[in-house]
């Protein structure tokens, strides 16, 4: 089963959160491609804002706004 979304946000700084249906859990990714399964919304968004400790969006994309793109739209 495919967990990926049918609309997301795409850019250097998104961070995104699915839940994985059929478990009570939440996929959280980095905008580094880093991936983390938690149990809940506050631990995913936890280790979302702290794992960019020592990482940050690349500065030349700070003004770039986020695009919202649709699968077969
Ligand atoms: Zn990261």
């Amino acid at each position: 089963m495919t967990i990926e979304p049918t609309r997301m946000l795409t850019g250097p700084g998104v961070l995104r959160v699915v839940w994985l249906p059929g478990s009570d859990q939440l996929q959280g990714t980095c905008h580094c491609g880093a991936v983390h399964i938690a149990e809940g919304p506050v631990e995913v968004w936890d280790w979302l804002l702290a794992h960019p400790v020592g990482h940050e969006p690349p500065p030349a994309a700070t003004h770039v706004q986020p695009v919202l793109v649709g699968a077969g739209v």
